[in-house]
């Protein structure tokens, strides 16, 4: 029976450890880390997002200034407001990170968004310019999901006495999505990984995700992986969130079978999500941290 690794109790440990950090910070400067986050129109899944990392940053210390706009807001007036927020106009501070929930409304062209904020506020990961900066291993704040699968699979191996060192393990990453399957592949490659990418088309698939010590699937089909995938004594996150007819959340990866054939398995819900949240959290504290530092980039 599989290790089930458990996301949230981690993200607890760790957003406790962040709280602490934020106390230092506001004994040092009096300046509590803020979090700007941009809520475009009103897709009840987005705001219940917003509301979850708003609590969450909050019992961490950090102070999250919202912004809303409405559903019909074009992608020009858009980058004016954001424009804003990054120069702190408006009798608004500069924040230590900005967070545009996504998906924008469909007139959006999301990347021209993006890339109004800058590389040092991207505390989310997923502006144009970090993503083509993790290529080279420059970036400031890596993607949040990703981070937080790598934390994952950091606690599995503590778990189980590191019998699956990351060095030189064949990891395969189902889905190549911007957001998840691309970076946390990059990501694993930068660990000494032997990375193979899978998708739509691959060939062959079940084969290759059975070579896999590290299987990670992000490609949003409830319960796709069987115990038929899945090398036994492999460590598997399941990235998906997949909301059923009866109204229940699971995984892309069929909890039952798999719990059986796999060393490592992360729940949904309950495994990636919560680690993404606390991973955003984290980087808006080392933002402030940095910042603290370096003295405000933008004033
Ligand atoms: P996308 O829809 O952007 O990408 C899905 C990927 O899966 C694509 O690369 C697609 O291949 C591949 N895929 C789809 N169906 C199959 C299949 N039958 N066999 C092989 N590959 C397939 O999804 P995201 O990456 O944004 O999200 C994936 C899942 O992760 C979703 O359930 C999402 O809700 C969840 N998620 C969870 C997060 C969390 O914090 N827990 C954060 C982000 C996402 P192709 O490219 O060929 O089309």
């Amino acid at each position: 029976m599989a290790l089930i690794i458990n996301g949230k109790e981690l993200a607890k440990e760790l957003e406790s450890g962040l709280a602490q950090k934020v106390n230092e910070l506001i004994v040092k400067t009096s300046q509590r880390p803020r979090l700007a986050v941009v809520l475009v129109g009103s897709d009840p899944a987005s705001k219940i997002y917003v509301g979850l990392k708003t609590k969450r940053a909050n019992l961490c210390g950090i102070e999250v200034a919202d912004f809303c706009y409405p559903e019909n807001i074009s992608t020009s007036e858009l980058k004016i407001e954001l424009e804003r927020i990054v120069k702190g106009q408006n009798g608004n501070q500069i924040p230590d990170g900005i967070l545009i929930q996504l998906p924008l409304p469909k007139q959006i062209v999301v990347d021209e968004v993006l890339s109004v904020i800058p590389v040092e506020l991207d505390v989310d990961g997923l502006v144009p310019l970090s993503q083509g900066l993790m290529l080279r291993g420059q970036t400031r704040f890596e993607p949040c999901t990703p981070l937080g699968i790598l934390k994952l699979i950091d606690k599995a191996n503590e778990l189980l006495g590191n019998s699956i060192l990351l060095r030189g393990k064949k990891a395969v990453v189902l889905g190549r999505s911007l957001i998840v399957g691309k970076p946390i592949g990059l990501m694993l490659l930068e660990k000494d990984c032997t990375v193979t990418f899978c998708h739509s088309k691959t060939q062959n698939l079940k084969e290759e995700c059975r070579q896999a010590d590290i299987l990670i699937v992000a490609i949003g089909v409830a319960n796709f992986i069987t115990s038929e995938y899945v090398k036994t004594g492999a460590i598997v996150i399941d990235v998906g969130i997949n909301r059923l007819a009866d109204g229940r959340v699971v995984g892309d990866v069929d909890f039952e079978q798999v719990s059986q054939v796999a060393a490592a398995l992360t729940p949904v819900p309950g495994g990636v999500g919560p680690m993404t949240i606390a991973m955003l959290l984290q980087n808006v504290v080392k933002s402030a941290i940095g910042r603290t530092v370096c003295g405000a980039i933008y004033k």
